[in-house]
Parts: C-alpha cells; structure tokens; sequence
C-alpha cells in the first residue's frame, strides 16, 4: 500500500469504523461463535502473494465481525466501560503514524513533555494535591501506564525496594531473600484479582482483609492485621486501598487507612480504576478525600473517561522511587539530558511505551472538562434510572447504593435462581451483564456502558430483564 492507496484505505476505514460505531445496536451485544469458529474462515498460512486491500476489508465482516463482543454497545452492561470516542480513535492513528517508541526522553521529546503535561492537566482537574504533581516541583508526577494492574504492579515493586532498602539498613547481615520473606502486603477482600496477582508476582504476601457492611476496608481492620503481623516478626509495608471496588463500586476509607499508613510507614496505593473518572466532577471529588496520604494513586482514562485503551493514569509522590526501583543504564540507552525530565522507562516494567498521551490531549481538548463532566453525569443519571427501575418491582432488590454508574442488583430469591436468571438474559443476547458474588450472595452487575446509552437503552435493558425474569419466575404478584 503506497501513500495513494492509504489515503483512499484510510478513508474507506474510516467510513467503515463511523459505520460500525453509528449502527452498534443493530449487532447481537454478545457473539454466538463456538471455540475455534475462526481457524475455520481462513487458510491456514499466511498467503504467499499478497492479497487485495478489498479482499481484506471483506473478511472484516466475515472473520472478524461474528466473533466481536460490542463492549461499545448501548445494550453492553458487563464488567466496567471501555473508553470509545472519535477524538481518541484519530489521535491512535497519530501516535500509528508517529510510531515512536519514547522509553527516553531524547527516543521522542514531544512524547516524554505531553505526557508530563497531560498528567498535570488530569491531576489538576481531579484537583490532586500539588505533591502528586509535575510542575509543582516536589519530585512528584504522573505516568501512563497499560493498565490498572501494571500500576498497581509498579507501586508494590517500589514499595518492596524501598522497604528491602530500609531493612537491609537496619540487618545488614540479612540476606535479600530472607528480607522479602518478612514483608506484608494488604488489600481488602473486595480488591480486584489484579492485586493478588501483583503479590504473585513481586513474591510477596498479600492479605486480603475483611470490609465492612458496605464493603469498605476501614483503618480498624487494617490496624489489627498490622499488630498481629508485627507480632509474628513480620514487617508490614504496603496497602494497595482501592475507590470503587470491581463487584460492587465500594469505596475505601482512605482518611483512615492513609492516617494508619503513615503510622506504621506503608505506602498506600489508591486504585480508582473505573471511578476515578467521577471525580472531575466537584459532586464526586469527596470520595477521593485522604488521597493526600497516598504514596501513588492511579486510574483509567480508558475505562470512563472517553479515551480508548490503552491509558491508565498512575501518579507518584515520589518519582525517586520508582527511577530508584527499576533503574539499569546501559550506555545506548543514555543521553546529555539525563535528569532534567523524566525518562519513563525508570517508571515502568516494559521499555517500549507507546505515545498515548496523544489521545488523552485530544479527548481533553475536544470534550473539555465540562463535557467530560456531562458523560460521567448522564451515565451516573441513567444507572439511577435503572436502580429506580428495579427498584419499583418488588420481586427484585437493589443490594448497593447506586453511587456511580453500576447497578447491583438480585432477585429476592436463591443464588440459583439469580443464576438462572442472568444465563437466561445472556443466552437471549439483546443484553449483556456478568455477575458477581457479595460474601456468599450472587448479585447481578449493570454497568452502563457505552457513550452512546441512550434512556431508551436502559428501558429496553430493564424490559429485558423483567420478561425473562417473568419467565423464571412468574409476575410480580406470584413472587
Ligand atoms: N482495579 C479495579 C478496581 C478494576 O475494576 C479493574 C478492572 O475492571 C482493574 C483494577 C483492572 O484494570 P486493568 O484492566 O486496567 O488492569
């Protein structure tokens, strides 16, 4: 393909992806293929004569298409958004385009300096305290990452040098392995799996500790697993606290648990994933109160915030920390500017990154605030409206308080039949919702999803769910 030919490609993709996007609620939300479906549509080598750019756009609809499930879709209620918006999609096709790799600052200076610059705009608008960022010159700042569960990854192993550091001060004579063997991880029993698998991964204990009635972790609990941790000679050293959790959008008590943290020494680590998105909204901004005594906090842009993944937003108090936990220098990857801005590849586990600040520039400039603002709220709107709806029927219950925009909710009735339930609604395929479990109840998730829901969505998700639940169980008056 020459650069004739792309213009014309490109603009045919183009068309497809406004297309696509345009008439998303036409497409069964979850596909129907069966394991293996693909291996079926195409040869089974690559071609040895090139094929045709129509030949190719072609087998879009016919390979690809069938096996899509349309996270993008109006009747998408699984899990938690993925980000989708025309500003971000042009911008992925800059940083294409560009195709930089900025491990350093010299591999690609603009890509190093907007992403400096852009984590301060977020920062700014999530109002973080000026320690979190770049141009306040306390040795803080931000970073994209790939994802929540890289950050969360970054921060233990930071927290895990630090501490090793600090002990191996203290018992010089301590070998490394055994120094690891006594640290302490915690997390609260609602995190999400991404925080055991860190402390798999660092080699370290993670505890998940019990929450409270609302699911929140709270500095009690926290405090008391400390105490009898220290009181088998272990030595705790990180909390990873977590602003709307994955089953139920809890929160944890940050003022508590950072007040704890600071006590004891532990760096607290802050995921906000999914709700960090809220809190440019001054409503919203109160759940990340304590934030201040965090170490790190992080969330992701390409879960609500209109930006496509991948971009995860993860700020540090101390960049030293990081640079100081991954840092090896060998000479091909050093250059005359050398610590007068940030080379990222200190703040991360792979060296390649990609430019992707590229498109949170977009989507900031093109939305602004006040229209990123609009999302969250109509969003936030549409899933009361759903809890509303639920909540009028009498053979349902909404388990959790609609703070943001996911709905838990469950049948007045066994796990099995919740169960059923939900497999019935997935099976028929106008919508699509996962589960999840609160202690030992099986609760149903409604996420809102798509940028496009529309009242009418949610009204055709709740007629949804109220048919079949019919089928299951008879009318509301039977129940
Ligand atoms: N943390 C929380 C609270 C989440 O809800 C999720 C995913 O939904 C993650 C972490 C993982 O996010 P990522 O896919 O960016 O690693």
């Amino acid at each position: 393909m020459n650069a004739e030919e792309f213009r014309k490609a490109g603009k045919e993709m183009v068309d497809y992806v406004a297309d696509y996007l345009e008439n998303i609620r036409e497409r069964r939300v979850l596909p129907t293929v069966q394991p293996g479906y693909l291996r079926q549509l195409i040869p089974a080598q690559a071609p040895e004569e090139p094929d045709s750019w129509q030949q190719v756009l072609q087998d879009v609809e016919r390979v690809i298409m069938p096996g899509v499930t349309h996270w993008n879709s109006p009747q998408f209620h699984a899990y938690f958004p993925t980000g989708n918006s025309y500003p971000a999609i042009v911008a992925d096709m800059l940083s294409d385009a560009i195709g930089c790799i900025g491990f350093t600052w010299i591999a690609s200076p603009a890509c190093t300096e907007l992403e400096v610059a852009m984590m301060d705009w977020l920062g700014q608008a999530l109002r973080l305290p000026a320690a979190f960022l770049a141009s306040a010159g306390h040795g803080g700042g931000g970073v994209i990452q790939g994802t929540a569960s890289e950050a969360s990854l970054v921060a233990l192993l930071s927290a895990r040098a630090r501490a090793t550091r600090r002990l191996k001060q203290k018992h010089p004579d301590w070998l490394e392995s055994a120094v690891v063997g006594q640290l302490v991880a915690y997390c609260s029993d609602q995190a999400h799996s991404s925080a055991e698998r860190a402390g798999l991964l660092a080699g370290v204990r993670m505890r998940q500790l019990q929450t409270d009635n609302n699911f929140s972790l709270r500095g009690a609990a926290l405090r008391r697993a400390i105490e009898k941790d220290k009181s088998m000679g272990l030595v705790p050293f990180f909390l990873l606290a977590t602003l709307g959790t994955t089953p139920s959008c809890a929160f944890d008590c940050l003022p508590e648990l950072g007040a704890v943290c600071e006590a004891e020494g532990l760096w607290m680590h802050v995921d906000a994933a999914y709700a960090g998105s809220a809190f440019i909204c001054p409503e919203f901004r109160p759940l990340l109160d304590g934030v201040g005594l965090a170490d790190s906090f992080n969330f992701n842009p390409h879960k609500w915030m209109l930006v496509n993944f991948d971009c995860s937003a993860m700020w540090v108090k101390r960049a030293n920390d990081l640079v100081d936990a991954f840092n090896v220098d060998p000479l091909y990857l050093k250059h005359d500017k050398q610590g007068l801005v940030p080379d990222y590849r200190h703040w991360q586990i792979p060296l390649g990154r990609r430019f992707r600040s590229l498109k949170l520039w977009f989507v900031l400039r093109m939305f602004g605030l006040s229209g990123l603002r609009a999302h969250i709220r109509r969003h936030v709107a549409l899933a009361k409206l759903f809890g509303e709806l639920v909540g009028a029927d009498r053979r349902f219950e909404v388990v959790t308080p609609v703070t943001l925009g996911l709905v838990c909710f469950r049948l007045k009735a066994k796990n099995e039949v919740n169960e059923a339930l939900l497999k019935q609604i997935n099976d028929a395929g106008r919508i699509h919702m996962v589960p999840s479990k609160l202690r030992q109840t099986y609760i149903l998730r409604f996420a809102v999803c798509a940028s496009a829901t529309e009242e009418s969505d949610i009204e055709l998700a709740w007629g949804e769910v109220r048919d079949q639940a019919t089928r299951l169980v008879g009318p509301p008056d039977r129940l």
